[in-house]
């Protein structure tokens, strides 16, 4: 089952539009850092994006305790909540996200699965009104000043025939803040890879390391492409897949990248300021339920009503 009703690119026009406008209403405040926090799930991905008074979820774990954790980090709302494919150790989560948590836009690859799990999540994203928007590269979404999230796979033309083509369907996700790049890679592997190094990436500070650290991803050709800085891994506590691997442990290692997981540090924080990231790891409590200091305030501006915004394309099919 394919999700129902997305207006596709009419509805991203919106949400850029939209976006835009939260953007000029913040201007006269100071700009806020960028802060993701790399959530200490289990075996799965979680990573909340947090900027100018905005807030994204990347991935939703593998159940119910994404929701506590975004109590627990003072989280009302969502502007944003991207499935970066369905397998449940990153969208396990998500229906009871999409049904605690008010959430504006709902992203993802269009690659319906089988399970129960999956229907369950497009069924609340319909009853609770989520507005779909599909992930075509190069979609651009502006978080706030100077931060912008952009699409970058997977390819307008799926992948087909690859070792997991779920896997190697994820949405990545370029994040922009000044001179800071960070990567969001969901469980990417080898053919994906290929394809951004072919496409041109950019280097980046930061790599989400894709499948949990597998040894099926993290490809040498792909590090030296990127060239990252600070590499972190999620993934559970003794899990049965044994991730992160030994062979993409030691290409990040030869990559120079300094490596974060979650199953020995907790949380990963990094928080940006435009030029520089910063590291905090540990528990959850650690955290508190705040952003630091320089954060604005919530972005309090309505969302549209659909009639309210032209759409420069008008609409497109449902994937
Ligand atoms: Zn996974």
């Amino acid at each position: 089952m394919g999700p129902r009703g997305a207006p596709g690119l009419q509805a991203t026009w919106r949400m850029v539009l939209a976006l835009c406008a939260v953007w000029l209403g913040a201007l006269p405040a100071l700009a806020g850092p960028l802060v993701v926090d790399v959530l200490d799930i289990g075996q799965g991905d979680a990573i909340l994006v947090r900027a100018d008074g905005r807030a994204v979820l990347v991935d939703a774990g593998p159940g119910r305790a994404i929701v506590d954790q975004l109590e627990r980090l003072g989280v009302r709302r969502l502007d944003l909540a991207v499935a970066s494919h369905a397998h449940a150790d990153h969208i396990g989560g998500m229906q009871a996200v999409i049904e605690a948590v008010d959430t504006r836009f709902y992203m993802d690859n269009g690659q319906p699965h089988t399970t129960a799990t999956y229907r369950d999540l497009m069924r609340a994203v319909d009853d609770r009104r989520v507005t779909y928007v599909a992930a075509d590269p190069g979609r651009e979404i502006t978080l706030g000043d100077d931060v912008v999230l952009t699409v970058l796979a997977p390819p307008a033309r799926p992948f087909t025939d690859t070792r997991s083509d779920h896997n190697s369907n994820s949405v990545v996700l370029w994040l922009r803040h000044g001179t800071v790049d960070i990567l969001l890679t969901g469980d990417a592997e080898e053919p994906t890879e290929a394809w951004l190094v072919a496409q041109g990436v950019p280097d980046v500070e930061v790599l989400k390391v894709p499948h949990h650290g597998s040894d099926h991803s993290s490809t040498t050709p792909f590090l030296t492409a990127i060239k990252p800085e600070i590499a972190v891994i999620s993934c559970g506590r003794g899990n049965k897949y044994d991730h992160p691997g030994p062979d993409a442990l030691a290409r990040l290692e030869a990559a120079g990248a300094t490596v974060y997981r979650t199953d020995t540090m907790g949380q990963v924080r990094l928080v940006s300021d435009g030029a520089a990231v910063q590291v905090t790891t540990g528990s959850i409590d650690r955290f508190g339920a705040s952003l630091p200091a320089a954060a604005s305030p919530p972005a309090t501006a309505p969302v549209p009503t659909p009639s309210s915004t032209p759409s420069p394309t008008g609409g497109e099919e449902a994937p």
